[in-house]
């Protein structure tokens, strides 16, 4: 092994692309629809050679003898890979156990810029994922939220004024919402950060694979990737620092693995699968995002056949795969039920914990009320995506909306 991801070279013609009208050999069900691809993507068939390899690596990265040196072949290959996909330098890249991991690593109190003063407490906008709502290691008293306009974006004035009002911050913004796709303007957030003396973290999770993704351009000091996005195995994720960066302070601490930055051995196996994926997934994605986005607005045509029928954050920039919608009256988790029985698999918009849908954060933080929050279903494409399967979507909506809607009115009589 020459330190190279050799599984992905090793690909046939068939396995690499799906035929027109066809599926990646690899596993959405046959006679299934896949429409939840912001939740988790399949395998890709080059992830899978990658692991299948790596999976025979003996070795523990951290060993010094032949076994050892062979292991850590592949996690600097692979860190290489991710690191330059992003436009970042390998030494920067922090390898963690998923998106989760990364955006907790990198809320840490006490990170500062070389000439600046260290930062003590972390603004986060509303729409954020939970991990980063969490607030990471800062205390509760410590986070400030700020809002986002109707749209979905958030709201750089607001921004502005509680930088102005403080110390300098940790500021937490993502890329591309996870629920409406609405691209946040985080490079005119940066500036705001940079001029108040603060630091930016910028969770790229749902935008990494989708959109380019380039640390400079986003002006993010911090950004966290996860691979299960993109085609990689879940488990497996980055913290990558701009260059001049210091790392956040270790959250798993013991051995000196990532250079003291997260001790453990490293799941060598998920890296290379992550490196694989990203490597798969990078080239071509332009056209990629432009045929996922032509399905995607052919699916909201149809959608919006039905009275009342809104998309959110349809007149700001979307991830080209991510639709989120509602119709007055829709209950998210009858919806989800009906598509599934009807072979198609899509999500509610809102978080679904101990199987009641609570009402979308993201949606109440844009100005909605919990009737809506609760009645968004989540549409979200991915390289498989055919036609045929938007066909078969609208189709079941046509079928199923019907008597969602009586259900609804009779329900809320
Ligand atoms: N950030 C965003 C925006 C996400 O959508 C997700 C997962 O859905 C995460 C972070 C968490 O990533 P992981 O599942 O790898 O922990």
């Amino acid at each position: 092994m020459s330190g190279s991801l050799r599984g992905a070279a090793s690909l046939t013609d068939n396995q690499a692309r799906p035929p027109e009208g066809g599926r990646y050999y690899s596993n959405v069900m046959a006679d299934r629809v896949y429409l939840d691809w912001n939740a988790t993507t399949p395998l890709r068939g080059e992830a899978r050679i990658a692991m299948a390899e790596a999976l025979d690596l003996c070795g523990n990265p951290s060993s010094v003898h032949a076994e050892g040196r062979e292991a850590r072949k592949w996690v600097e290959a692979a860190r290489a890979t991710i690191a330059n996909a992003v436009g970042a330098l390998p030494k920067n890249l922090i390898f963690t156990s998923g998106g989760t991991e990364a955006n907790a690593l990198a809320l840490a109190p006490g990170m500062r810029r070389a000439e600046g003063a260290s930062v003590e407490r972390l603004v986060v906008s509303a729409i954020e994922h939970t991990s980063v709502l969490a607030g990471g290691r800062f205390p509760e008293a410590a986070v400030t939220t700020v809002g986002v306009t109707a749209n979905g974006l958030v709201d750089l004035d607001q921004l502005r004024e509680i930088l102005r009002r403080g110390p300098p911050a940790l500021v937490s913004i993502m890329l591309a919402n996870n629920e409406t796709g609405a691209i946040q303007p985080v490079a005119a957030a940066a500036e705001i950060v940079r001029a108040a003396g603060g630091l930016l973290h910028v969770d790229a999770v749902q935008a990494f694979g989708k959109i380019a993704l380039n640390i400079k351009e986003t002006g993010a000091d911090l950004l966290s990737l996860s691979a299960h996005k993109i085609g990689g195995p879940k488990g497996v994720g980055a913290l990558v620092l701009a260059e001049g960066i210091s790392a956040p302070a270790a959250l798993l601490r013991g051995g000196g693995q990532e250079k003291g930055r997260r001790a453990g051995t490293e799941n060598v196996t998920a890296i290379a699968g992550f490196a694989a994926a990203a490597s798969a997934a990078l080239p071509g994605l332009q056209n990629e995002a432009h045929r996922l986005e032509t399905l995607r607005n052919r699916l909201e045509g149809g959608l919006h056949q039905t009275p009342g029928a809104i998309v959110f954050s349809q007149a700001v920039p979307r991830l080209p795969n991510t639709s989120l919608f509602t119709v007055p009256g829709l209950r998210a988790e009858t919806a989800v039920i009906g598509f599934d029985l009807a072979g198609i698999a899509v999500s509610s918009g809102s978080a679904c914990s101990s199987g009641k849908v609570q009402p979308s954060h993201v949606l109440e933080a844009m100005g909605f009320g919990s009737e809506v929050a609760r009645g968004a279903v989540r549409l979200s494409l991915g390289w498989s995506t055919r036609d045929a399967d938007i066909d078969s979507c609208l189709e079941a909506w046509r079928r199923l909306a019907p008597s969602l809607l009586k259900d609804q009115r009779r329900n809320t009589a």
